[in-house]
């Protein structure tokens, strides 16, 4: 039987590391702010952002709010961004996504400083993970690399497979798993023999937004399992990309859903906040 890798414990860990950390700068007088941005009112990004503004008073960073109406425009947007970029009392900004259609999202990610960039999605701070050089790092891969260090999981030398290659997940965490040296293949829609490829990781990420999908059949014996996904079951209840009631009698370690990789996200933010101080000296 897997041992359950618990997600919550390490996240309030780190959120109290932050905690220390921001009331350090505090008594050198430094303040930090993260403005958080969010146009209409989609119910899961106001969970989302009601989370980070929980979190930003547990560790004492001052977060502003811009709720902004369903009919801003792009101009506006871009705007209000500028403004926030050039405020030196500001330090990291954040665009909840998804945007409403009308939105060029790609132009709004780009338009934030990547000194302030603390979801880390700019381009620029994705071209810095994949030279090995400073940046925001993405908030959820991020957070796996944190579980599976403080879960004392040895990466160097292992076969790591990363189910999924999207922007936010699957090609940071490729670039993350590489940065600490595990050997790395990344899979997706179009990959062939599947499961094949996934019984050969020691470590399989799994992040393809499909509940239950990873079923034992996909997992080596006593593999380390990451489950990134997430989704609400008809029951209410949630789940993840794996099966995890099957998989966790054959996995060597694995992620729950809820309590699993999902806390680390917004850790990460909060760490990203203090880490922007560094980055803007
Ligand atoms: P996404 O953008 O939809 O990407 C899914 C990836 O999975 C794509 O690369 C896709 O391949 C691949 N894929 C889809 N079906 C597949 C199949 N049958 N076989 C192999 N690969 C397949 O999703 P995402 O944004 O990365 O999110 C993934 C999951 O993580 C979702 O459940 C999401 O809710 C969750 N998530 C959780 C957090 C958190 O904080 N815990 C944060 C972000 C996301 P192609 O590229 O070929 O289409």
């Amino acid at each position: 039987m897997a041992v359950r890798i618990d997600g919550k414990m390490i996240s309030a860990q780190i959120k109290d590391e932050v905690k220390a950390q921001v009331e350090a700068y505090k008594k050198e007088g430094k303040e930090i702010t993260l403005a958080v941005i969010q146009v209409g009112n989609d119910p899961a990004s106001s969970v989302y952002v009601g989370n980070k503004k929980k979190a930003c008073e547990y560790v004492g960073i001052r977060s502003l709010a811009y709720e902004l109406d369903e009919k801003t425009t792009q101009q506006e947007l871009l705007c209000l961004i500028s403004e926030l970029n050039s405020r030196a009392d500001v330090n990291g900004i954040l665009v909840q996504l998804p945007l409403p259609k009308h939105f060029n999202e790609e132009e709004i990610l780009l338009a934030i400083s990547p000194l302030k960039d603390v979801d880390g999605f700019h381009p620029m701070n994705v071209g810095n993970l994949s030279i090995g050089k400073d940046g925001f790092v993405s908030c959820t891969p991020a957070g796996v690399i944190e579980l599976l260090k403080r879960t004392g999981i040895e990466m160097e030398g292992k076969e790591c497979v990363v189910l999924g290659r999207s922007n936010i997940v699957g090609k940071p965490m490729a670039m993350l798993m590489l940065r600490e040296n595990a050997t790395v293949t990344v899979c997706h829609s179009r990959t062939k023999n599947l499961k094949e490829i996934t019984k050969r990781a020691d470590i399989l990420i799994v992040a393809i937004g499909k509940p239950c999908f990873v079923t034992a059949d996909y997992v080596k014996e006593g593999a380390t399992v990451i489950d990134v996904g997430i989704h609400r079951k008809e029951d209410k209840k949630l789940c993840g990309d794996v099966a995890f009631d099957e998989v966790e009698q054959i996995a060597g370690a694995i992620t729950p859903v809820p309590g699993g990789v999902g806390p680390m996200t917004i850790a990460m933010l909060m760490k990203n906040c203090v880490e922007s101080v560094k980055l803007q000296k």
